[in-house]
């Protein structure tokens, strides 16, 4: 076990310290060339890695280009586009409508408001924070996806357990000028080093304050169990 610092924000100030040192090129890793192509690719990355939506996307944004292409698709034509990504039916039926409702509501154009995005279907404030970020470069809060949930637990920054209490939490933890980057470098180190099933806590760098490093049969502070 490492030896964290009590205060929650100077533990937050270290770790995006360190973590820019060690990712300075962070960012996200989505691909996209739009507002609209982010907007799908975010909702397609639901439950699934960005290098498999990456591999879909590459066709699929030559297919449809427009809102009007993705509202007017049939159904099962555009579920077997999207056949090698998780929940593709669903996904599918998801940017069909909410397509519909940017065509109708919204002049063909993806909302720039959190309440107008949220309201479209298969958008929760995760997506909504990812396309106001940076579709709009608009930030009004911290995107919290499974990586960020983790670690932000094990490295006992939060102890909230849901993705938008922790949200709320970080907002007045992390500096308003880190709120984007504080996401991505810690989705790099999540994905390289804190992983799931098997952080290597040898390699880390934030290993002397991490109150999670396996040490004497610590406890993952993400999960709440000890480590096998
Ligand atoms: S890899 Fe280990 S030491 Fe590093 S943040 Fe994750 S649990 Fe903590």
């Amino acid at each position: 076990m490492g030896d964290p610092h009590t205060d929650p924000a100077e533990q937050a100030e270290t770790v995006i310290e360190r973590l820019e040192t060690e990712y300075p090129d962070s960012t996200i890793s989505l691909r996209y060339s739009n507002r609209l192509e982010l907007l799908i690719a975010v909702i397609l990355s639901a439950q699934c890695t960005d290098a498999r939506v990456n591999a879909e996307t590459e066709h699929l944004f030559e297919t449809y280009r427009s809102a009007h292409d993705y509202a007017n698709a049939p159904q099962e034509e555009l579920a077997e586009a999207l056949s090698s990504i998780n929940f593709y039916n669903n996904k599918a039926s998801y940017i069909r409508e909410a397509c519909e409702i940017i065509v109708e509501e919204h002049d063909g154009e993806v909302p720039d408001t959190m309440d107008d995005l949220t309201d479209l279907p298969g958008v929760g404030r995760k997506t909504a924070n990812v396309v106001l970020q940076h579709g709009h470069d608009v930030v009004e809060g911290i995107v919290v996806d499974t990586h960020v949930q983790r670690l932000t637990r094990r490295l006992g920054i939060t102890t909230e357990e849901r993705p938008e209490a922790i949200e709320q939490d970080l907002l007045d933890i992390v500096p308003e000028g880190y709120w984007v980057q504080f996401t991505h470098l810690l989705i790099d180190h999540g994905r390289a080093v804190c992983t799931a099933r098997n952080p290597d806590c040898s390699a880390c760098v934030l290993a002397d304050v991490c109150p999670s490093e396996k040490g004497d049969g610590e406890i993952d502070l993400a999960s709440g169990d000890r480590w096998d």
